[in-house]
């Protein structure tokens, strides 16, 4: 087994991997168990630059022959040039709430027609490892903005994400099915296919 470290406080994100991940020779370890995922500005351009940022700081605290895993997300909404991307936790402030957030993005889609609210989720996962280097792998769930908040399942964006092929929010249709279609779920696949191929 690979002994891996998730670089992530968030235990949401670790059961959804750890599930996702069942089956392969990559043991995960919560960052928990290792001192903590010590706290990082998520100041670099992109998603994947922000993975890269959580991973090294995990990596320079652990000194320890494991790999790293980290993942960096967001929402791309196409009417407004990519916003909120990296920001997209931050988009209504530094400390915004989901809530806040959502208001402000359907404030900025209110002239925005059915057509022209297309958006989608992206993830990138950074995995460092001590012999073989920095691996990156991508996944993007593609959809469109809803007009008003409907359902409660999930977090962040949830609530007025439509996915391709689906008249639901991620809200509505709930973890199983999100679990299946999200841009995490989709990187992740193609992270064990990877890993997979090379062992
Ligand atoms: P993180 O950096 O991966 O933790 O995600 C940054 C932000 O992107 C979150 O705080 C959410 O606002 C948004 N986001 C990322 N993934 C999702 C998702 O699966 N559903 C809804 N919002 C998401």
């Amino acid at each position: 087994m690979i002994k891996t470290v998730l670089a992530s406080g968030n235990v949401h994100k670790l059961s959804e991997f750890r599930s996702l991940l069942s089956g392969t020779e990559i043991d995960l370890i919560a960052a928990d168990e290792c001192g903590g995922m010590p706290t990082v500005e998520e100041s670099g351009p992109d998603f994947k630059a922000n993975a890269l940022i959580k991973a090294s700081a995990l990596k320079m605290q652990l000194d320890l022959g494991y790999a790293i895993l980290s993942d960096d997300s967001g929402l791309e909404v196409d009417f407004l040039g990519g916003a909120p991307g990296v920001y997209s936790a931050r988009y209504a402030g530094d400390s915004a709430s989901d809530q806040q957030n959502i208001d402000k993005l359907l404030e900025a889609l209110s002239s925005a027609p059915e057509r022209l609210r297309t958006a989608r989720f992206r993830c990138v996962l950074c995995w460092i490892h001590p012999e073989n280097g920095i691996h990156y792998f991508e996944g993007a769930c593609e959809g469109r903005i809803a007009f008003n908040i409907k359902g409660s399942s999930g977090f962040g964006y949830d609530p007025i994400f439509i996915p391709n092929g689906f008249d639901a929010t991620f809200g509505e249709l709930g973890e199983s099915i999100k679990s299946q279609l999200s841009h995490r779920a989709q990187a992740l696949h193609s992270f064990r296919d990877a890993f997979r191929n090379k062992t």
